[in-house]
C-alpha cells in the first residue's frame, strides 16, 4: 500500500462535490481512481497505471516535441475500453463511492496530461462521463459534449487533438436514454416540428439518422438514441484520415455506447461496422 493510494481515499465527497450532486460518502473505502486493483483489473500490474496513460506514446507519428508524450506507459485500446466497462459496474453498483483527490491530482496534472478515453457524449445533465465511469479525475478522459453528442467539426477536430497529440487510445462515442436532442430530432421526422434558433441546425445531423429509423422499431427515439452513436463512431473513421490511420495501426479503438440514465448502466456497442 502506498502513500498515494491511501491519500486517493481521504476526500471522497470531493468530485461528487464538484458535481454537484451533494452525495453523503460511503463509509466503505473505495478508492474511485484505477490505483485500486479491484476498480481496474485491466492495469492491475501497474498500480498508478491510470496517472498517466498513453497508448501510442512511443510510435513514429508521435510529434517529436509534443509536450504529452513524456514517459508514459501504454494503455491498450482494450485496457482502455475494460477500464471504463469497470469504472461504470462500480458507479452502478455503489454511485457514493465515485470520489477522487482532486487537490493532489491537479498538482500531479500541472505539467501534461494523459488522458486514455475520448469521450464524445450529450451535453443532457445526467450524462456525465467522469462520474458514470466510476469517478475517474482529473486528467482521464477527453470529453467532448454537445446536445444529441453531434459529431460536428468541432467534435471531430477535438477527437483528432485527443487521439493524435494526447495519444488517447479509446474513442467512445455516447448517446443516453430520453435524450431531448434526439427527440426533438424525431419530432422533426415524424411530425414535422420546425425547431427555432439554432437548435435545427444542431439537429440536422441526426436526422437522416432518425429518418432511417422511422417506423423501424417501437421506441423510435431509443432506435435513433443508438443508431445516432454508431453512425458518429463510425463517421470518426470515414471523415477522419487521421483517426483512421491510428484505428489501421492498431493505436485507438472506436466504440459506440448507450447510457440508461435510470439505472446508470451504460451498453458498449464495440462492433460499429
Ligand atoms: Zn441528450
Amino acid at each position: 500500500m502506498c502513500l498515494d493510494c491511501d491519500n486517493q481515499r481521504l476526500n471522497r465527497r470531493n468530485l461528487m462535490k464538484l458535481a454537484g450532486i451533494g452525495l453523503a460518502a460511503s463509509t466503505v473505502a473505495l478508492p474511485a481512481l484505477a490505483s485500486d486493483k479491484k476498480a481496474a483489473p485491466a492495469a492491475a500490474a501497474d498500480p498508478h497505471a491510470a496517472e498517466a496513460p498513453a497508448a501510442h506514446a512511443s510510435t513514429a507519428e508521435a510529434p517529436a516535441a509534443d509536450p504529452h508524450t513524456a514517459e508514459a506507459p501504454a494503455l491498450s485500446p482494450k485496457q482502455a475500453l475494460a477500464k471504463l466497462k469497470e469504472g461504470n459496474r462500480r458507479f452502478v453498483e455503489d454511485a457514493n463511492a465515485c470520489a477522487a483527490d482532486l487537490a493532489q491530482r491537479r498538482e500531479e496534472l500541472a505539467g501534461g496530461q494523459h488522458p486514455w478515453a475520448i469521450v464524445l457524449t450529450c451535453s443532457d445533465s445526467r450524462v456525465t462521463p467522469e462520474l458514470i465511469f466510476g469517478g475517474v479525475t482529473l486528467g482521464e478522459l477527453f470529453v467532448i459534449r454537445n446536445a444529441g453528442n453531434v459529431l460536428d467539426t468541432g467534435a471531430l477536430g477535438t477527437i483528432e487533438y485527443g487521439a493524435e497529440h494526447l495519444h488517447a487510445p479509446l474513442i467512445v462515442v455516447m448517446g443516453h436514454k430520453k435524450c431531448g436532442a434526439v427527440s426533438a430530432a424525431c419530432d422533426v421526422v415524424k411530425k414535422g416540428v420546425e425547431l427555432e434558433g439554432s437548435i435545427g441546425k444542431m439537429v440536422q445531423p441526426i436526422l437522416p439518422v432518425a429518418l432511417a429509423a422511422l417506423f423501424k422499431s417501437e421506441d423510435f427515439v431509443g432506435q435513433t438514441v443508438r443508431n445516432n452513436a454508431v453512425s458518429g463512431a463510425k463517421r470518426i473513421v470515414e471523415e477522419s484520415h487521421i483517426v483512421s490511420h491510428l484505428v489501421d495501426e492498431g493505436h485507438v479503438k472506436i466504440v459506440a455506447a448507450v447510457y440508461d440514465i435510470a439505472t446508470g448502466e451504460v451498453e458498449f456497442i464495440d462492433k460499429i461496422s
